[in-house]
């Protein structure tokens, strides 16, 4: 198995260890910078699989790090998880709009820390993969080119604009989302949809998910994801 490479761009020295350490364990190729400056710099050299990039940092924050890489064809592809302190909801929220794949907040503990990382390459993975045409979850399938969802084998009559925001939200489960960014995927339906509108739209689905509908999570002050963990 080819190693996959990481990018940890953090300026508190005993975090950047810590997850240097257990990362490198897992198998990852792990490079640390602690500035947003050398993480921009580096990140376009080596072009890693993953970048761990600290919102809070000296000289260039995170933000603008994540800014770069996601506005220039040669490092979009960078998948970029975001280190967070407490009270940053609306950095988390820009992040994401810009690009980021993920977040993490401080402090965490480093099991589920490796798990998002994990969770992180492994989408990216699929990604790059052929077209799926369903994705199941155990008891919830969805079935994309036909537009049907069934749960425990029982077709479940969803609206469009409800199987758009499922189709959007399962096809990278553990990736959070921003009502925003759920907008952009559903627009063009003759209706103009707003962020209220998104919130009332899941909870239409949810009720029809009925026993699934945990799959839909609502995580605070930022937006959903889809969770199948
Ligand atoms: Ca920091």
């Amino acid at each position: 198995m080819q190693n996959k490479t990481i990018l940890i761009v953090e300026d508190e020295e005993d975090i950047q260890e810590l997850i240097k350490y257990n990362l490198t364990k897992e198998g990852y190729q792990v490079h640390c910078v602690g500035s947003g400056e050398l993480g921009l710099q580096e990140a376009r050299k080596s072009l890693p699989d993953l970048l761990i990039l600290d919102l809070m940092l000296p000289g260039m924050n995170g933000l603008e790090v994540c800014r770069q890489l996601k506005g220039d064809s040669n490092t979009h592809h960078i998948s970029i998880i975001m280190l967070t302190a407490k009270g940053e909801e609306s950095d988390i929220v820009v992040g994401l709009e810009l690009g980021a794949d993920d977040y993490i907040s401080k402090p965490f503990s480093l099991k589920i820390f490796l798990s998002r990382v994990k969770a992180c390459l492994r989408r990216k993975q699929e990604e790059t993969s052929p077209e799926q045409t369903i994705l199941v979850f155990q008891d919830l399938e969805i079935q994309l080119g036909r537009y049907e969802v069934f749960v425990k084998k029982e077709l479940v009559k969803l609206t469009l604009t409800e199987f758009k925001i499922l189709e959007f939200l399962a096809r990278k489960p553990g990736w959070v989302f921003t009502r925003g960014q759920i907008v952009d995927t559903v627009r063009g339906d003759g209706y103009a949809i707003t962020d209220r509108a998104i919130d009332f739209q899941i909870v239409g689905l949810r009720k029809k998910l009925g026993p699934v509908a945990k799959y839909i999570e609502t995580v605070r002050g930022v937006g959903y994801r889809f969770s199948d963990i």
